[in-house]
């Protein structure tokens, strides 16, 4: 149909898009997909104040006023703006131009009239505008609308450019009638849902900040498509997954010497999980098992042996993790403790040189590679292995349906083992992922030191200071929290440059780190890995949340967490499990802000009578069940583009419930009334799931 052509083109197919707008717009999309461009919706809406008293506005107001033109500052170099004075009757504003058109000088000629609506500025020379978004004669001040709807953006894109793409978008739509629809009528009209082109076109359109809430209806809608898009593609992909396998056989007791020979003894929850995994291994039934333990409770372990379970059946497993250090810890890890065997283990990540790597992917298809530990690079198409036999994914949140299923179609027999440190409720992660099987850590190893875990309020950084001056005397290092990227006006979060800037007042300033999301990924890892190591110069690190994933640093002791209150608990949680990987007695002081209500407060209180992981995951779910709304990025959920599980829920269980009453009756979505199924997944770009039904 020619809807679903359109919405699943690149961006090219819209005006005035050439390579490089693209390149910026699947940057902010992360897609190159018209659909997806429709997905971004705004963020905020500006109300244009009409005809305000100009000495009542407040800088960066959006107003609309009629100004009498009265004279022209002509600059005397290119360098220099080109300003135009009007008069209102209630002040004066200067309107300022880095670029004028003869057209517009003409429109502002001196003595003319003009209705201007943009955004002011007030400095002590008085109020001015920069490129009016409006200059229009008074008499159609009343075209120019009543609201101005912000999108997010990044620094390449203006918002004007953005908006008029999304527009001719859904133009398009509207000049293409249609009557796509998936949903049953009967749930429509029960939720009170718009139609599809009608709730796109609706998002796009609020009429003021409420259309913007979550509750919003054509985003439920939009919310609950994606949804089922999701739960039918996990349905699909598991019908590739729970066929059978041929029955492996161990040619030695390589895993089980492993296990004598280690350090320590294993815990009764890690005995329990080996044994559940090794069952599984050596069935027919191709393994889906997901692997649950708090930080630290030695998930680690379990999956080498689950690993050396498969090569002393003579084929592969690969580990594969979110990011380069971690695969390069977990490297070390297993190189460390497998010493002794004779197991070829290689790291691939994008840092792999090309000569190593390409190495590696001989080595790889001509079976001389037993374990293979990576990252993303390690799903691409040209990672070909001889004979793989089991996939293990870490912190497994973090990568989507899609990528599993790829890794998965890298050999007909894959077995799988996903691991989390999220505690994630078995009755949500049954609606989530249908019905994995799962294990569960629910130990830690003996000699730990306990987290010691402080709520106090920002007022206290001075004393916070103190202990940390003491702690890098003893050769010790900090983790140092914030919940933002940038300053800004809207918010009043602590972030990571402002703390940064802060601190290097402070201390020296060689010995501050800061990563976050804005630094490119190779410098994040270059201070990642100075600090990670123990003759580094890096002795505080200053990060917002891309430290959360297990990363393993010995002389870690104290994590401070500014604006605790804005985050999830669980969250809290994974973070505070960064220190207390040694000896050494840790702290977690979470810093609360000063709009931090008793509530807040009591959830925050929570942390520091607990170090119970599922405990903490249980009451974090039951308050946002009970309608409290807390950081929206939720580690341990699988995020969406629309759809937030912080919410949604609800829709969630219906989406979970129809689709698998669609499949039921027609398993690989073949029958003609089921084709609009798969023009959902291909909108949300989850229809692989089929082709690997057809192909196996
Ligand atoms: P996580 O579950 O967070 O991935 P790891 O596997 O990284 O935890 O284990 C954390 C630390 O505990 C590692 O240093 C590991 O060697 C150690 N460890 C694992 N199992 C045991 C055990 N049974 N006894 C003592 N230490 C253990
Ligand atoms: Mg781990």
């Amino acid at each position: 149909m020619l809807i679903f052509e359109f919405l699943n083109s690149p961006l090219i197919k819209l005006k005035q898009v050439g390579p490089k707008n693209v390149e910026i717009l699947t940057n902010l999309l992360g897609q190159n997909k018209i659909f997806d461009l429709l997905l971004h919706f705004p963020v905020r809406i500006e109300k244009n104040l009409f005809k305000p008293k100009i000495y009542d506005t407040k800088d960066s107001d959006l107003i609309t006023a009629i100004f009498k033109i009265e004279s022209h500052q002509i600059p005397n170099s290119t360098k220099q703006p080109y300003k135009i004075i009007g008069y209102n009757p209630s002040g004066y504003v200067t309107l300022v131009f880095f670029k004028i058109y003869p057209t517009l000088l003409q429109k502002l000629a001196i003595g003319k009239e003009v209705a201007i609506c943009g955004k002011i500025q007030k400095n002590f020379n008085g109020a001015q505008i920069a490129h009016p978004l409006y200059i229009l004669d008074p008499k159609l001040i009343d075209t120019i609308p009543k609201i101005n709807i912000i999108y997010p953006l990044t620094y390449q894109l203006t918002q004007n450019f953005l908006a008029a793409k999304i527009n001719e978008a859904l133009k398009f739509l509207e000049q293409n009638p249609n009557n796509i629809e998936w949903l049953d009528q009967n749930l429509i009209k029960q939720q009170n849902w718009p139609r599809f082109v009608e709730a796109l076109s609706k998002m796009h359109h609020p009429a003021n900040e409420i259309d913007l809430l979550p509750d919003n209806k054509a985003r439920k809608r939009i919310a609950y498509d994606e949804l089922l898009a999701w739960q039918l593609a996990i349905f699909l992909s598991k019908k590739t997954i729970d066929k059978s396998k041929e029955k492996i056989a161990l040619q030695n007791n390589l895993a089980d010497k492993f296990l004598t020979h280690l350090p320590f003894s294993l815990t009764a929850a890690q005995k329990k999980v080996i044994t559940e995994i090794k069952t599984d291994i050596l069935s027919q039934k191709k393994m889906l098992r997901l692997l649950q333990g708090d930080v630290g409770s030695g998930k680690t372990i379990v999956a080498i042996y689950a690993a050396l379970l498969m090569v002393a059946a003579k084929k592969q497993a690969c580990i594969i993790v979110p990011i380069t250090i971690l695969a390069t810890q977990h490297f070390a890890y297993l190189q460390k403790f497998l010493e002794k065997f004779d197991v070829k283990i290689a790291l691939l990540t994008s840092k792999t040189s090309k000569k190593q790597r390409s190495q590696i992917l001989s080595d790889l298809e001509n079976g001389k590679i037993d374990i293979l530990i990576g990252t993303h690079s390690l799903i691409q198409d040209e990672v070909k292995f001889k004979d793989l036999g089991l996939a293990i994914i870490d912190e497994q949140h973090r990568f989507g349906v899609m990528q599993r299923v790829k890794l998965v179609a890298k050999n007909k027999n894959v077995d799988v083992l996903l691991m989390s440190a999220t505690p994630i409720p078995r009755s949500l992660m049954m609606t989530l992922y249908g019905d994995m099987e799962i294990s569960i850590l629910d130990q830690k190893p003996p000699n730990r030191q306990e987290i010691e875990t402080l709520v106090i309020s920002q007022k206290r950084q001075a004393q916070v200071i103190e202990s940390i001056k003491r702690a890098i005397l003893r050769g010790e290092k900090i983790y140092w929290i914030c919940p933002a990227i940038l300053e800004s006006e809207v918010s009043e979060l602590i972030s990571a440059e402002s703390k940064y800037q802060e601190l290097i007042t402070i201390f020296d300033p060689e010995i501050i780190g800061l990563v976050h999301g804005k630094i490119s990924n190779s410098n994040q890892e270059k201070i990642i890995d100075d600090f990670a190591n123990s003759q580094g110069k890096i002795k505080i690190l200053v990060a917002t949340t891309v430290i959360e994933v297990g990363i393993d640093v010995k002389d870690a002791t104290i994590i401070i967490i500014e604006n605790a209150e804005n985050f999830g608990l669980s969250q809290l949680h994974q973070l505070r499990g960064r220190v207390g990987r040694d000896q050494k007695q840790s702290y977690a002081l979470l810093l609360y802000g000063p709009k931090t209500g008793l509530n807040g407060k009591k959830r925050l209180a929570i942390l520091r009578n607990s170090n119970d992981g599922f405990m903490i995951a249980e009451s974090d779910l039951e308050m946002r069940g009970s309608g409290e709304l807390i950081g929206t990025k939720q580690s341990g959920l699988p995020e969406f583009k629309i759809a937030n599980l912080n919410f949604d829920t609800n829709l969630l269980k219906i989406a979970n419930k129809n689709a698998r009453l669609i499949l039921n009756n027609d398993q690989t979505l073949s029958s003609p009334q089921n084709q609009i199924y798969i023009e959902l997944l291909k909108l949300f770009n989850y229809h692989q799931c089929l082709n690997l039904i057809n192909s196996g």
